[in-house]
């Protein structure tokens, strides 16, 4: 049988302010996870749009098709162009997912939810001729997942190839977050067995991971397995976690020891008001101060991501949340207009206050205002948002932040980081054109591997006390 997966592109990829680089960084796992689950017999074809021409002139059987909100209308029209040809067309993925009854007219089949259940179980449906319209996951587990099917990943078009999954959602629930949209009807947390997670992390070539998992320090005890079973690897690798699973005990030194050197962290907000809006308890009255020294001191970088146009945020948000991020040594800041998606409780509350301004799905790219604001007007809030860019990556604030390290070489490397990731664009894109992204890895793996004579655990700061926090 010929299958083709399709990752259509995002509409922002497509705007005049996209940036290739942020599109070209991971490879589509999900798809090459479910590929795994096919017969050694199948002619498989996978194509991310963001870094290929998709070839829409072929003929395959079975076309799987990964919905995001702001590729959702692409994706309709991909898959009736393929359903006119006579394919059968699975859509799935996190916008399926929250919006069923939207999806369901543009394919055969649709999944809800995570495909490690469902799509062995529509395999068999499949081949037996007699397919369901609608799967939803209710088996949440990762054990017995086959390896995934790396082989189909174009490696050269990507910085970071090596990316990787370990576990499935994550445990808190804050408002605007997909997951519990995605996870409904069973588990919203759960890990791989810590040897197949070892075992996928051994095949993996080179010295570079980046981990994509919600939280990377969800459940301490796996986390903690894992990080052991990595000692030695010689791997440096980066990841997401929160605020308070800094803080909390002597995981973030294992995983430093591990060779974590960089991390995702959601502050999102400072605000009491806006966290407990956004059912962020897991951020409430949390040393944001302390949780940044504490990563620093272990050599980490951080990526801080923020949400702007919470009710209580206001006009001076923009310029408090930048000089935060310099003043504190933040290496990279990822801004976010707040966006209420479809399925999340964020959505449900503003419907119900008739504050969803706009239905256009393209534009729920967290760069454009779609609902009702209160104490900034969305021209001011949009404007603050791009201009919190312009602030935090100016050459003077990129020196700023990076002397706020204390030893050099860890100031040359925020340097360098940031820099690199934000100022050189035509080099980025020089790089994409000509497939050789995956040159700048040794170079990425560098910028990130461990400063000599600096300390694998912080031992005063192992021993902090929760109710330090
Ligand atoms: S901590 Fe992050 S991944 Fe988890 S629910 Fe909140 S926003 Fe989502």
């Amino acid at each position: 049988m010929k299958v083709k997966l399709i990752l259509p592109a995002l509409a922002e990829a497509e705007s005049p302010l996209w940036r290739p680089i942020k599109y070209s960084l991971f490879p589509p796992l999900e798809l090459a996870t479910l590929a795994a689950y096919l017969s050694d017999e199948d002619e498989i074809d996978l194509q991310d749009q963001h870094v290929e021409e998709l070839n829409l002139s072929d003929e395959p059987d079975l076309v799987i098709i990964q919905v995001y909100i702001t590729n959702a209308y692409r994706s309709y029209e991909i898959a009736s162009h393929y359903r006119s040809k006579g394919a059968f067309v699975i859509l799935g993925g996190l916008h399926v997912s929250s919006l069923p009854e939207e999806a369901l007219p543009f394919a055969d089949a649709i999944f809800i939810g995570p495909g490690e259940d469902t799509f062995p179980e529509f395999l068999k449906d499949f081949k037996a001729g007699h397919p369901q319209k609608i799967y939803r996951s209710k088996i949440r587990t990762l054990s017995g997942v086959p390896p995934i099917r790396r082989d189909l990943i174009k490696r050269n078009r990507y910085l970071v190839p090596n990316s990787i999954v370990v576990s499935r959602g994550c445990p808190h629930h804050c408002s605007f977050c997909y997951k519990d949209a995605f996870f409904e009807g069973g588990k919203g947390f759960y890990t791989q067995l810590v040897d197949d997670a070892l075992a996928e992390i051994d095949r993996l070539p080179g010295r570079h991971l980046y981990f994509l998992d919600d939280h990377l320090l969800g459940n301490a005890k796996f986390s903690e397995a894992l990080f052991a079973g990595m000692r030695g690897m010689d791997r440096v690798f980066q990841g997401a976690a929160t605020v308070d699973s800094i803080l909390r005990g002597n995981l973030i030194e294992k995983a430093a020891a591990a060779g974590l050197r960089s991390l995702f962290v959601g502050f999102e907000t400072f605000s009491p008001q806006n966290l407990k809006q956004s059912n962020k308890k897991q951020n409430l009255e949390k040393d944001y101060r302390k949780a940044v020294q504490r990563l620093h001191s272990l050599g980490i970088m951080i990526n801080g991501s923020f949400v702007f146009g919470l009710d209580d945020d206001d006009k001076d948000v923009f310029k408090r949340t930048v000089d935060w991020g310099v003043s504190n040594g933040i290496t990279t800041a990822t801004y976010h207009i707040l966006t209420p998606y479809p399925g999340t409780v964020l959505y449900k509350s503003m419907e119900m206050q008739g504050r969803i301004t706009s239905r256009n799905w393209d534009l729920y790219d967290t760069r454009h205002v779609v609902y009702r604001t209160e104490n900034l007007s969305a021209q001011e809030l949009e404007a603050g948002y791009w201009q919190a860019y312009r602030d935090f990556y100016s050459w003077s604030n990129i020196v700023k932040a990076s002397v706020q390290h204390d030893s050099i070489k860890h100031m040359l490397k925020h340097f360098f980081y940031s820099g690199g990731w934000k100022k050189f664009e035509p080099l980025w894109n020089f790089l994409i054109k000509t497939g050789n992204l995956n040159h700048m890895l040794p170079l990425l793996e560098s910028i990130l591997a461990k400063v000599k004579g600096q300390k694998a655990t912080a031992p005063s700061e192992i021993l902090l006390p929760e109710k330090a926090i």
